[in-house]
């Protein structure tokens, strides 16, 4: 860490940082946990235009998580510049390997947090998913929602950045028409946004909780396609999930579809290897 943002931050928190050490895993921040003589603090650091708002969403998003009640998310102490870069200091969660019993909670509390509801699909703010920005513009529709403020903005970057033409590319009219059967859900739940499995830890004392995520109200449907996308689950997950009896008809007809936003993300984020994924997915629903 730069030694005028160990002495803004010394400032920041009225206390001495008595040692840091780099946390690696991340691929955006630069992420450190602090001590001081009273707490460890995990801060991520951001330099750059986007760099305070993206943590002022993460910010949002954990604060959100963690006043529902329902899974946990780190306390956030503070996020402002500092000197040139912005920063994000929240509680530092020790974590551990997950058991079988932890992640059943996990799923249990993951439901619950589910049935928080808003009157509109989307967000009052909108956030980011990787370093791509998210519009969370509200509709009273999930199938517009989808298709207007997910879909259509990774397909449009996509088309700027040479992933996909033109010819492969669903006019909005033909998405809603065919997506109208699948995306007929009626009420807004919570979704952490951006759930696989490095967007969870589970504490030294085996308690669940949520990071990195980018809320909305949506389709509950779409974190559980996302957790299924890479894996890192296993089954307990979805047992613990079924158990609160929260019941979605016909959800694995949804996968492919919800799943096809987050890989359209990492097309445009990481590029051609993800082109098969998202066009086998594309000629399922839109063959030409
Ligand atoms: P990025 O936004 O750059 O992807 P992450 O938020 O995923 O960064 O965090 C990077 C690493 O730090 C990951 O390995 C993650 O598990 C860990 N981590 C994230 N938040 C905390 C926290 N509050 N306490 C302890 N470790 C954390």
């Amino acid at each position: 860490m730069r030694t005028e943002s160990k002495d803004r931050l010394e400032q920041v928190l009225g206390t001495r940082i008595l040692s840091w050490q780099a946390v690696s895993g991340g691929d955006i921040a630069r992420a450190y946990l602090l001590e001081t003589a009273e707490d460890r603090l995990f801060c991520k650091f951001m330099s750059g235009n986007a760099g305070l708002s993206m943590l002022r969403a993460e910010k949002a998003g954990l604060d959100h998580i963690r006043t529902t009640g329902t899974v946990k998310a780190p306390k956030v102490f503070f996020c402002q510049e500092l000197v040139d870069e912005a920063c994000l200091g929240m509680e530092f969660i020790a974590s551990k390997s997950p058991s079988a019993d932890e992640m059943r909670l996990l799923g249990e509390q993951l439901a619950c947090m589910h049935q928080n509801t808003d009157s509109a699909f989307g967000y009052t703010s909108d956030n980011y998913i990787g370093s791509l920005p998210q519009s969370n513009k509200q509709h009273s529709s999930w199938l517009s929602f989808y298709v207007n403020e997910r879909l259509m903005p990774q397909f449009k970057l996509a088309l700027s950045r040479n992933r996909l033409q033109h010819a492969e590319v669903p006019e909005v009219s033909e998405l809603m028409e065919k997506l109208r059967p699948y995306l007929q859900r009626e009420q807004p739940g919570l979704l952490h946004g951006d759930l696989w499995s490095g967007n969870y830890l589970i504490s030294s004392a085996g308690e669940p909780y949520l990071i990195d995520p980018a809320v909305y109200f949506g389709d509950p449907a779409v974190d559980l396609a996302m957790s299924r996308l890479f894996g890192g689950f296993g089954p307990e997950f979805y047992e613990g999930y079924a158990s609160q009896g929260t019941v979605f008809p016909n959800e694995h007809e949804r996968t492919d579809i919800y799943q096809l936003y987050y890989l359209l993300v990492h097309l445009n984020l990481f590029g051609r290897s993800y082109y098969v994924s998202v066009k086998n997915i594309l000629r399922k629903y839109f063959p030409s």
